[in-house]
């Protein structure tokens, strides 16, 4: 079994991972490049607003988020939907939808039987399991874990068959996971030295895979502005217009998720391109265009912007066979990838392609 693992990436992937390979008693070395953990889970608890920047909840049928949530004692803290139904916005008014449909709409790159079966998520929003996890592990003696320690590339150490992970940190293990996205993992395979054209071809491959980008406002209004039930979980809108794709009734959703008196509503956005490098006013947008749909009688009290750059993986049949020839040709050289990024979109993917991971190393 591995002695020391080496985890690039501080997500959902590479700490469930660092998590199960501790309680294994496996050493681990966990660098994450940003100045927090969580990666693409990130909620804000504000003024008794509890807010979304990344992710919003799991497939409801997942079982390896609740197994991660009761090996980290957080399983009391699992909440499911208040709400089910979900409309869509024909451009004159909201129509109900049947179950699934509003994830077919959006093209969530999930199983089938997973659309229409509701999310679930923790009460103090999804960065719960992930700060669980931080907790558990930091100044436990088989853990370093690391933020602002940026990998830009590894190494085969003279000596072995230890790898050299190379950055603003410096540390060697026997076995590296990259548990990053797929463009993060081709820079730094890229920048390495001792791998043969095999990696590298795989790795650009890897590295150009189309991504989606988003944009999300939360907007929270005293409840008696918006006049609309909100009788529901949102809506997705038919006709996009100015990249404005669905709202989430976030207060209706889930609770306990805002003050007394108030509400909040989530607004998703596809940015263009050109978007994504200008000084958009997000939130200005999200609440004219919200306004088209829903009657609101004042301004909202509070917004919350959340920008993601290139962060959505689309599972083409190119990218998973890339993605398998990237995997078997660094197996040889003990590194291997983890994470939505490769082994499917969404957080239980993400939990499952740890334990995967895990169990190929032989970490149980
Ligand atoms: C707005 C939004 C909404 C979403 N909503 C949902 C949802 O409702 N349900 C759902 O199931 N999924 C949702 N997702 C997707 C879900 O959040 C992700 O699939 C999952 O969290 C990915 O986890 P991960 O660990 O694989 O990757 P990430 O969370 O991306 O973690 C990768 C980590 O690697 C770090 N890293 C990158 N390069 C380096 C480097 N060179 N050195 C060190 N560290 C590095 C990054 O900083 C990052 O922290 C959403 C995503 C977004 C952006």
């Amino acid at each position: 079994m591995t002695r020391h693992l080496g985890i690039v990436g501080g997500g959902l992937s590479g700490l469930a991972l660092a998590h199960r390979a501790v309680q294994a008693g496996v050493r681990v070395t966990l660098l994450e490049a940003s100045e927090r953990f969580g990666g693409q889970l990130s909620s804000v608890r504000d003024d008794g607003f509890v807010v979304e920047l990344g992710a919003e909840g799991f497939v409801a049928r997942s079982e390896a988020v609740p197994a991660l949530a009761r090996a980290l004692a957080i399983e009391d803290q699992l909440i499911g939907q208040l709400a089910t139904t979900s409309h869509r916005w024909d451009g004159e008014k909201l129509v109900a939808l049947a179950p699934g449909e509003a994830a077919e709409a959006l093209s969530f790159q999930v199983a089938r039987a997973d659309k229409g079966s509701g999310i679930r998520t923790f009460m103090g929003g999804m960065q719960a399991v992930t700060d669980a996890v931080v907790r558990a592990l930091e100044g436990h003696v088989h853990a370093t874990l690391q933020t602002r320690s940026p990998v830009r590339a590894l190494a085969c150490a003279a000596s072995g068959s230890a790898v050299l992970l190379d950055g603003d940190a410096r540390a060697s293990a026997d076995v590296v996971v990259l548990a990053t996205s797929g463009a993060s993992a081709a820079r730094i395979l890229r920048a390495s030295a001792g791998f043969g054209s095999d990696v590298r071809s795989a790795a650009e491959h890897v590295g150009a895979a189309q991504t989606l980008s988003s944009v999300t406002v939360t907007l929270a209004f005293r409840a008696e502005d918006v006049a609309h039930p909100l009788d529901g979980t949102g809506f997705v809108v038919a006709e996009p217009f100015e990249g404005f794709r669905a709202c989430t009734f976030i207060s209706s959703k889930f609770s306990p998720r805002v003050p007394e008196g108030h509400v909040s509503l989530r607004v998703f956005f596809r940015p263009t391109a050109e978007e994504l490098h200008a000084e958009v006013p997000w939130a200005e947008r999200a609440a004219r265009v919200l306004g088209k749909v829903l009657p609101l009688r004042a301004a909202p009290v509070r917004a919350w912007v959340s920008i993601w750059p290139h962060a959505l993986p689309v599972f083409t049949p190119e990218h998973r066979e890339a993605v398998a020839k990237l995997s078997a040709a660094l197996a040889p050289h003990a590194v291997f990838l983890a994470g939505s990024a490769f082994h499917g979109s969404g957080i239980d993917a993400a939990v499952r392609s740890a334990n995967d991971v895990a169990e190929a190393l032989g970490i149980r």
